[in-house]
This record gives structure tokens, C-alpha cells and sequence, in this order.
């Protein structure tokens, strides 16, 4: 058997891995390259393979990098299933329809900045359009937590609980491999997420796996840990609205927001932060939230008495609204005195909360609120590093706010999360290390081996390697 990696190779976004056996192909995960916008789009267009020659995709989750080029198989002539947890399929209802919008606006606004000569020399389409996204919701099959289904012949797959976002799953294989009469087995971690986070369950064991691709993300970091949320952002909020100032969160609409509403939710309940109005401008967000409340079978104890004891929905209360057009948006802009605003993209690479960190970003009384993951090249990273002048649509502004960087919200395992999750796998005879920035992923596979995990791999994009060795 011969794995490909075609993305998040020695990076964090793009996520797909190319399995050949048998003389089938499966695909692991068909994520969006984020990050410079020349390079990513190269990449997210020449994806390195035939989409015509795959004959299943199995998907990990729905965030846009592991699952945002699907649409691209699509347009290029996939014709087989998209296997995924049933949550991950509704999520990606949203989700891919939400990234199709984007790339055509995008393309509308590249048409505009581009002479009719050069659009003649060279013709611009977007990535993919909304119809390209509407035809790649019909290949999906939802399956549920722990079934084993049959992918191509020989390759039996089983899906567990990540607990990195609802519906997120790790993808265990039992492999036979005919023509060498060989059986092993492979497991994909996909993003894997911690214990203890708000709604989740925590990442379920896997079962033995003789080869493991695991993400490295935060290979080289430690978090916070997610108990002391509750009380930075108490104290980060009280700070702010004390100065009279809006506190701005960018936040992936996908999950992290839906964790911010429960914890806001909390603090609220228990009176430890004033009555502000908090406003979730995503519309995005106010659809996946649906999701959320109609997935309860993927929530963690607490969450799930919560909601089928008290009927209450978690991710609502008190002064949150959840602003779906765009007057209710612009509306925002005249608001005076403290407020939240939480808005994608998580990033700020485009959607609403350029124009929140325009109107505010200069505005010492305002904070600015980093809880997720920045990629390099991005407005988000440009923030989290205080850089004093960002540009934001291209003009400079000057970053007066106040910057706060809350890791602790992290969906990804950090370091010792990842050690402690990969040591109770038995049977792991290579770890292939991947989604993680070189630095990271290179300082891990050093801690790996300090470990006794002496084959370790850092694959590279394009690279093929060939398994059992
Ligand atoms: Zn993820």
C-alpha cells in the first residue's frame, strides 16, 4: 500500500492524504489551502492527482481545511461517496455552500481590480461555484461513531470520537492487501482535540493501529488549560467594559463560537460579567449553531443533560441575538458603549469582522480577542503578533486595541496531549507526522523519539512512501 500526502505536509491547512491499495484510491480529508493567497490558490487548483481516479473520500470533519476542496474532486469528475459522521455531513450543508459563496465573490471582486485585456490573456473562474458545492453534497454517507463500513475492497473503516469539534471524528482502517496477502491496520487522526472542552466529548481511544498519521499542530506548545477560560475571559471582559470599550472575538463560525456562546452563557448565569448586549454577526454561525442543536448525540454529559433534562438550549440567552442580514450587521458599526461581537472569519481573512476591526482596531478602549489558530499570512496572524500597522482591504490602520491571546479555547491537542493520546495506541510501529508547521513538527518527532517512537516521518508535500515497509 502506498500513502501520498498532498497537503497539510509540513503545514497546518489542506489537508488530504492519498491511500492506494488494491488498486483503489481513497482519499483521506480534501482540505482548502489557507494562508498567501497566490501560493494557496495554485495549490487548491492543482491538486497533484486525478479526482477521476478516486474511488472514495473518507472525511475526518468539517472545518474548511479539511474538507474545503471536496467541491474541487467535484468539479474535476469524483464520482464516488464522501464518507463522514452524520453531524460532519450536516455541518458540511453550510460549511462548503458558505466557502462556493465566498470564492465567487472573490472572483467577482478579482474581475473588477483586472483589466478586460488581461482577463482575455489569461481567464479567471472562481475556485468553485455554489452549484459545484450543491453537486458534492450528494456524494455524502453519513455513518455513526464505532460502525464498521466497507470503503473499497479490503479497507474497512471505523470512525471515533475526536472531540476536536461536533461531528469531528479520528478514521481507523483494517487493511488486507491482497496481492501480498497482508493485513495491518491505519489510523488518521485528523485534528485531534483535548479533554474537558466545553460541549465535546473527550477524543474516544483508538484500537490498535500498526500506523498512525497524526497531527502536529501544536507539537512544540503547551495551552492553558481549558478550566481557566471561565476566568480570563471574566477578566478580560470586565476590563474592557469597565473603559467603555467593544470587545471584538474573530472566531471560526464552526465550533469556536458555539464554545464562546456556552461560556458567556455561564458567566452570565452567574452574574461574573455586567449585562452587555452580545451580537454573533455571522450568518454563517446562526446555521451551524442549528446544527449543533440538532446534533445532541454529540455532546459530552454535562451538555446532553443540560439540554434534554432542562429543554434549555445552550447556545442561547439572555441578550444574544444573532444577526443575519446585512443592515442588522452594518447596524452594528453605530452601536455606542461596551458590547461583544463575535465574528468570522476565525482568521480574518475575510467576511464580517473586517469591518468590525476597521471601525475598531484603532480604538485603545476596544479589545480584540485572539481564540483560535492564525496561519501564517494572515490579517489574524498580523494581530496576534501586534504588529503596529495592519492592513485591513488594503489600507494601513494603526492596532491601538488591546490584544488578548486566549489559548486555552485551543481545539487542538498540545503537546502532552498528544504523547499522552498516542501512548495508550498500542501497536504503533510509524508515526507520520503531519498538519503542523515545520518548527513544531520537527521539535515533536525529536520529543516522539525521546518517547521510543524511533520511526517517525515528516512527510512532505508530494511525497509517496510505502507501507508495511
Ligand atoms: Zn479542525
Amino acid at each position: 500500500m502506498k500513502i501520498q500526502f498532498w497537503g497539510a505536509a509540513r503545514e497546518v491547512t489542506g489537508s488530504k492524504h492519498l491511500l492506494k491499495v488494491n488498486g483503489k484510491q481513497i482519499l483521506l480529508d480534501c482540505g482548502m489551502f489557507q494562508g498567501h493567497r497566490k501560493d494557496a490558490d495554485e495549490k487548491n487548483r492543482h491538486l497533484g492527482f486525478d479526482p477521476k481516479e478516486l474511488d472514495a473520500v473518507i472525511l475526518s470533519h468539517a472545518h474548511i481545511d479539511h474538507c474545503g476542496d471536496l467541491p474541487v474532486l467535484v468539479k474535476n469528475g469524483f464520482k464516488g461517496p464522501i464518507y463522514s459522521t452524520f453531524a460532519t455531513r450536516d455541518l458540511c450543508n453550510y460549511m462548503l455552500m458558505d466557502s462556493a459563496y465566498i470564492q465567487e465573490k472573490d472572483m467577482e471582486y478579482m474581475l473588477k481590480r483586472t483589466s478586460r485585456k488581461k482577463q482575455r490573456e489569461k481567464p479567471m473562474e472562481p475556485l468553485y461555484t455554489v452549484d459545484d458545492a450543491k453537486e458534492t453534497l450528494t456524494h455524502f454517507y453519513g455513518v455513526g461513531y464505532e460502525k464498521a463500513f466497507v470503503v473499497t475492497e479490503g479497507v474497512a473503516c471505523s470512525f471515533y470520537d475526536a472531540g476536536h469539534i461536533l461531528g469531528s471524528s479520528l478514521i481507523h482502517m483494517i487493511i488486507y492487501e491482497k496481492d501480498k496477502d497482508r493485513r495491518f491496520t491505519l489510523a488518521f487522526t485528523g485534528d485531534l482535540g483535548r479533554k474537558n472542552l466545553p460541549i465535546l466529548r473527550d477524543p474516544q481511544p483508538l484500537p490498535p493501529s500498526d500506523y498512525l498519521i497524526s497531527e502536529c499542530t501544536y507539537g512544540n506548545r503547551f495551552h492553558n488549560t481549558i478550566t481557566e477560560v471561565d476566568k480570563e475571559l471574566e477578566a478580560v471582559i470586565n476590563r474592557t467594559a469597565k473603559r467603555g470599550g467593544k470587545i471584538l472575538i474573530p472566531a471560526f463560525a464552526l465550533e469556536r463560537t458555539q464554545e464562546i456562546v456556552y461560556h458567556l452563557n455561564l458567566l452570565a448565569k452567574q452574574k461574573r460579567i455586567p449585562d452587555l448586549p452580545v451580537f454573533v454577526d455571522s450568518p454563517l454561525a446562526a446555521n451551524v449553531t442549528e446544527v449543533f442543536v440538532n446534533h445532541p448525540e454529540c455532546y459530552d454529559k454535562a451538555t446532553f443533560d443540560e439540554f434534554i433534562n432542562n429543554r434549555k438550549n445552550p447556545f442561547g440567552f439572555g441578550r444574544l441575538q444573532y444577526t443575519h442580514d446585512v443592515n442588522e450587521s452594518k447596524a452594528l458599526n453605530e452601536l455606542k458603549g461596551p458590547a461583544i461581537i463575535i465574528s468570522a472569519s476565525g482568521m480574518c481573512e475575510n467576511g464580517r469582522i473586517l469591518h468590525h476591526l476597521k471601525n475598531n482596531i484603532e480604538n485603545p478602549r476596544n479589545t480584540i480577542m485572539i481564540v483560535g489558530y492564525m496561519a501564517k499570512d494572515t490579517l489574524g496572524r498580523s494581530i496576534l503578533e501586534r504588529h503596529p500597522i495592519v492592513k485591513i482591504f488594503n489600507e494601513p490602520h494603526k492596532l491601538k486595541a488591546e490584544v488578548v491571546i486566549m489559548d486555552a479555547f485551543s481545539g487542538h491537542a498540545d503537546r502532552s496531549d498528544l504523547i499522552d493520546y498516542i501512548s495508550h495506541v498500542k501497536d504503533v510501529k510509524k508515526i507520520f507526522l503531519v498538519h503542523g508547521e515545520e518548527d513544531q513538527g520537527m521539535q515533536f518527532a525529536g520529543f516522539l523519539g525521546e518517547n521510543g517512537y524511533k520511526n517517525v516521518e515528516m512527510p512532505s508535500r508530494g511525497q509517496e512512501v510505502e507501507i508495511p515497509e
